[in-house]
């Protein structure tokens, strides 16, 4: 029986580096190119089975060589991936990524992520009702997103949304989420009419703000708390939101409460920071035990 279930994007990311970011109409001579799976999703999903979960992925790859790259990074990480679909005749998801000027530019092709519709999610119920939890992030279609909020209301199932990238939700779907877990600026566009502090106290015990190196922030019901990260020379911090809502997941799942539920996700978020790429600082169960 799977117990958590991602639904979400997966892409291969296509990272140049390069001295000089070029301007419009412009060639310049990169440095170097490499391709490493991606996608939120894709990332949640592996940073929770790294941390020892029992993970099934629902989401969709193109019939290209990358699809065929994307499936088998997720089986070398003990992802399920029986719910992921080929699309015949699509292209998996892609970002073009460039490194410069100690900053990234990131163009992302959605490709076969535009396929995990409605209709597909519900082709795959029965496994979503065996899960302890379901995770999902907001790089597919706006309507998958709402369709799943209401299917785990349905049939009461822990539902864990991380609202990124950014943008507006219907007030159904944050009404009927579980967790919600957007970083600051997410917050912002999430609850534009309301201060985070106002938001948070709307939300006890359900919303939890990132606050990169400081941690992470929710209102118990009666006050503000602040769960602290850990101090760790951060190397590259992409992917840091994808393992901190892995292991909130994880350790809700487990039972933990919710204080020791960020603890364990900061731990885990701020381990990966200290490795280059998204899924490469990803931390196994032993090593956020080890540093806890
Ligand atoms: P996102 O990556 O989605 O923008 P944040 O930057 O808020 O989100 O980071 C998510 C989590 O990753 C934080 O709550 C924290 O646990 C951890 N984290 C991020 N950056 C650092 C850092 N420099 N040092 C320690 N922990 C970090």
């Amino acid at each position: 029986m799977s117990e958590i279930v991602v639904i979400g994007s997966s892409s291969m990311d296509l990272v140049v580096t390069s001295a000089i970011r070029p301007g419009a109409g412009e060639t310049v001579l990169g440095e170097s190119f490499k391709t490493v799976p991606g996608g939120k999703g894709a990332n949640q999903a592996v940073a929770a089975a790294r941390l020892g979960a029992n993970v099934k992925m629902i989401g969709c790859v193109g019939d290209d060589h990358y699809g065929k790259e994307i499936l088998v990074n997720f089986k070398e990480n003990h992802v399920n991936v029986t719910n992921v679909k080929p699309v015949t005749g699509v292209g998996s998801g892609t970002a073009h990524i460039v490194l410069a000027e100690g900053d990234n530019s990131i163009v992302f092709v959605k490709g076969a992520n535009d396929y995990i519709t409605p209709e597909y999610v519900k082709s795959v119920i029965d496994d979503i009702k065996k899960a302890k939890i379901v995770l999902i992030q907001q790089e597919i279609p706006e309507e998958t997103v709402e369709y799943v909020s209401d299917i785990c209301e349905e049939y009461n199932i822990p539902l864990l949304l991380n609202p990124a990238p950014a943008r507006p939700l219907s007030q159904d779907v944050i009404n009927r989420a579980t967790y919600i877990t957007p970083n600051e600026h997410e917050a912002a566009v999430l609850f534009n009419n309301l201060s985070i502090e106002e938001a948070l106290k709307k939300y006890p015990n359900k919303l939890f703000i990132t606050e990169g190196k400081q941690g992470a922030r929710y209102y118990d019901g009666e006050k503000e708390i602040l769960v602290s990260s850990y101090t760790v020379d951060a190397v590259d911090t992409t992917g840091a939101g994808d393992t901190f809502n892995a292991a909130l997941a994880v350790a809700l799942v487990e039972g933990k409460n919710i204080e020791e539920s960020l603890q364990f996700a900061n731990r885990a978020a701020s381990l990966s920071v200290t490795k280059f790429g998204a899924q490469g600082g990803m931390p196994t169960r032993e090593e956020v035990e080890g540093a806890l």
